[in-house]
């Protein structure tokens, strides 16, 4: 689990937009860690209320409220007790609210807790207010996976990921693997490790797209195997380009292992 913060792609985001005054009108936040996502819109929340100078500076009325949780323009949208989905008059109720000025800060911000837990007739419901949105009003939509959400909703907001991408892990592990087997001379292992990727060109053009960038990692850190790494970085260029063509993927895998293996008998 990681707090928002360390989402660097994230945190960059939140806080040039934060910094340039441009908040967003509607923000959806994924992820499944609850804090990591509830401090994030409260993070949001407070910077988008702050009367102070570098927002949210944490000194003023405005953040205090906020940091309360009893800020009159910033309101928590949950479903109701009892019930496991926030409801269409829920929704249609918040509509009419967004379109109240705002009490004490320059903006409003709706916070929608569970946005999975809405209905389509709900989720079409907050769709016409996200279309054409009050001009003081931020809404900030949490939910563990956009994949839940209507796409027409999707499309209205800012994503903030806090999805750990574990596509990309996969694929580091992978290609360290690749290199160590490639320094140790295991062939028929290298063969093995990457025969699944005959499958999908993608998989495929992902995993020389990682390769690169571990072997790029290694020679920067500083290797003895320097040399034979910098052929290696070289030739996963020659792969990607050779995956646009339409080559046999089988044939490219052999490829990608013979001429790995050559590469050990360069001279360090
Ligand atoms: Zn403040």
């Amino acid at each position: 689990m990681i707090s928002w913060q360390e989402k660097s792609t994230v945190a960059s985001n939140v806080k040039n937009f934060i910094a340039s005054r441009r908040i967003p009108h509607a923000i959806l936040i994924e992820g499944v860690n609850e804090t990591a996502k509830r401090e994030l819109a409260a993070y949001i929340a407070t910077a988008a209320v702050c009367s102070g100078e570098s927002a949210p500076c944490g000194n003023c009325l405005n953040c205090h409220q906020a940091n309360a949780k009893s800020h009159p323009d910033i309101s928590y949208i949950v479903p109701l007790e009892g019930k496991k989905n926030l409801s269409v008059d829920q929704i249609r109720e918040l509509r009419t609210d967004a379109y109240v000025k705002p009490h004490s800060a320059e903006k409003r911000v709706f916070i929608i807790e569970y946005a999975d837990r809405m209905n389509p007739q709900a989720q079409n419901a907050l769709l016409k207010v996200l279309e054409e949105p009050p001009a003081d009003v931020i809404f900030i939509l949490l939910t563990p996976s956009k994949t839940v959400l209507l796409d027409t909703i999707i499309s209205r907001c800012v994503l903030l990921s806090l999805i750990e991408n574990a596509q990309e892990t996969k694929y580091t592990e992978m290609a360290n693997q690749f290199i160590d087997l490639l320094l140790s001379g295991s062939e028929y292992e290298m063969l093995k490790l990457l025969t699944p990727l005959e499958k999908s060109r993608v998989d495929a053009e992902n995993f020389f797209g990682e390769l690169a960038l571990c072997v790029a990692e290694r020679i920067k850190k500083g290797s003895v195997h320097a040399r034979t790494l910098d052929r290696l970085f070289d030739d996963t260029k020659y792969y990607l380009d050779l995956l646009k063509t339409n080559i046999n993927m089988p044939l490219l895998i052999c490829l990608a292992v013979s001429r790995s293996k050559g590469l050990l008998n360069t001279k360090n």
